[in-house]
């Protein structure tokens, strides 16, 4: 039924967008220089390069929301990383590793120009063991002279090679369409894959040194090896599964916790990628900060990668043993002056080394989920709705005033909410809307989508 103008049609448009769930995801792997961001910016449909970065920058964002043929699924650009700690072809292997582990379908990009080199080959081995669905990409065949170039990559064994120029766009639509075909609707790793009381997915993530790999160690109550992994060896399992508290947690990209003891300074490039993938798999994430240390724009960036993710969300200070008076009375303050926007996340002081309150942690991962998984019934909501509104009306704007005139909870995982109005609502007014659905209905540990339809 039409409701306060809207037509019915409109509406559930409106919730049927602001619902979806997870989304499946594409990774782009290949070496350097094939032209990887430059397709990346093609399938997102903008110009603002992701290869304007300068070299040796390392880039934090690598996931992406795209939309092609009214799908919507995600992006992982592994583009723009410096090669400095492992050497070419190890290195490129094993950041393709890391974007595949996380992804439904992958897009493998070579130069066709170049043809197939070594480094080449080593993904293609990667990728056959990773057993993933790929799409060959044989990039730079900027006219129908290059074609022939496309066709050697046969050899690669990957099945045809989609000759593409993602600097002019030629081809890149048809190779979408089979990257989407490949893509399954839903990704695989929908929540709850465990089924109905089966583990929770717990990432545990936070800049290098915080104390990753001691937490791991110490939750799983035994000091692990660090396998060390050449080249060819058959990989660990990535995920883990440890029980805390009387119940089963899956440790999500363990092994990648693991194999960081091994890079040395300078591979924060790996960080960026094992953080967003091992928040694709996730469903709640414990950023580790280290207490003995000032608050870090890195910190920052692994927080906001967290709740741009959607996924809930436990800060825990860690090194608390280390941690002297004067340093915690300065650690408060950056807690109070940087980590406001997250006020909701539960907190934990803990130490990796002392054991310190380690029995806190999964009463704060259960009150993150919790919040995440919240729904709050549709006449609830809008009889608190009603009641702030009148309480506290959006101001007035060019003589008129924008009204909520109704809203309803699209999603969970995390809350997701739809608010028909009558006309925009300012952003310092959907911050108070969304302060006060805390106040009422709690959202701890979670992030809240809010998004606002006007009647035209
Ligand atoms: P990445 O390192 O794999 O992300 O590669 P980039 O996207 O940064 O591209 C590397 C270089 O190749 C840049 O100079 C691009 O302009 C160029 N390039 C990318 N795609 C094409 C293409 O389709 N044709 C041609 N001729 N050049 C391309
Ligand atoms: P990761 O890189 O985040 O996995 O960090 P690690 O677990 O390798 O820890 C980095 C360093 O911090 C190591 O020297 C640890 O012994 C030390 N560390 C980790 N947790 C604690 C803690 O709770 N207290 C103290 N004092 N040191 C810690």
């Amino acid at each position: 039924a039409a409701e306060e103008g809207f037509e019915a049609e409109e509406v559930e448009g409106a919730l049927e967008e602001a619902s979806h769930g997870p989304l499946p995801v594409l990774a782009v792997v290949g070496r350097p220089n094939v032209g990887k961001s430059t397709l990346v910016n093609r399938i997102l449909g903008r110009r603002e390069a992701v290869v304007e970065d300068r070299p040796g920058v390392t880039r934090d964002r690598v996931t992406y929301e795209a939309e092609w043929a009214g799908r919507r699924f995600k992006v992982v650009d592994t583009g723009g990383w410096e090669l400095d700690v492992l050497g070419m072809e190890a290195s490129v292997a094993a950041q393709a590793e890391f974007a595949v582990e996380a992804a439904d379908a992958v897009v493998f990009v070579v130069d066709a120009q170049v043809g197939a080199t070594d480094t080449d080959e080593a993904v293609v081995r990667m990728l056959r063991k990773a057993g993933k669905p790929v799409v060959l990409c044989a990039n730079k065949v900027d006219g129908p002279t290059g074609e022939a170039d496309a066709a050697y990559l046969w050899g690669l064994g990957l099945g045809e090679p989609h000759p593409v120029s993602a600097l002019h766009g030629r081809g890149t639509g048809d190779l979408l369409d089979v990257a989407l075909d490949a893509l399954p609707e839903a990704p695989e790793q929908t929540f709850g894959a465990g089924g109905v009381g089966g583990p929770r997915r717990v990432a545990l993530i936070g800049r290098p040194n915080v104390g990753k790999s001691s937490l791991l160690n110490k939750v799983a109550k035994e000091d692990r090896v660090v396998v060390n992994e050449e080249a060819g060896t058959t990989r660990d399992p990535v995920d883990e599964l440890i029980e805390l508290a009387g119940r089963t947690w899956m440790f999500v990209d363990t092994a990648g916790i693991r194999r960081r003891v091994h890079l040395q300074e300078g591979a924060d490039y790996y960080a960026s990628l094992r953080t967003a993938a091992a928040l694709e798999k996730a469903e709640v994430a414990v950023v580790l900060i280290d207490v003995t240390e000032s608050i870090s724009v890195q910190d920052l960036r692994i927080i906001t990668m967290a709740v741009e993710a959607g996924r809930a969300l436990v800060i825990a200070y860690n090194k608390w043993d280390n941690l002297d008076d004067e340093r915690r009375f300065y650690l408060e303050r950056e807690i109070e002056r940087d980590l406001v926007q997250v006020r909701w996340a539960p907190r934990v002081n803990i130490s990796a080394r002392t054991g310190r309150h380690m029995e806190k942690l999964v009463p704060a991962i259960e009150t993150a989920l919790e919040g995440w998984e919240t729904r709050v019934p549709t006449g609830k909501l809008n009889s608190f709705l009603g009641e702030i509104v009148a309480a506290n009306p959006h101001p007035v704007r060019g003589g008129k005033q924008p009204r909520i005139l109704f809203g309803t909870q699209a999603g969970v995982r995390p809350p997701r909410f739809v608010l028909f109005a009558s006309g925009f609502l300012e952003a310092g007014y959907r911050r108070f809307i969304e302060r006060r659905l805390r106040e009422e209905f709690g959202f701890e540990g979670t992030p809240v989508h809010m998004s606002v339809r006007v009647r035209e």
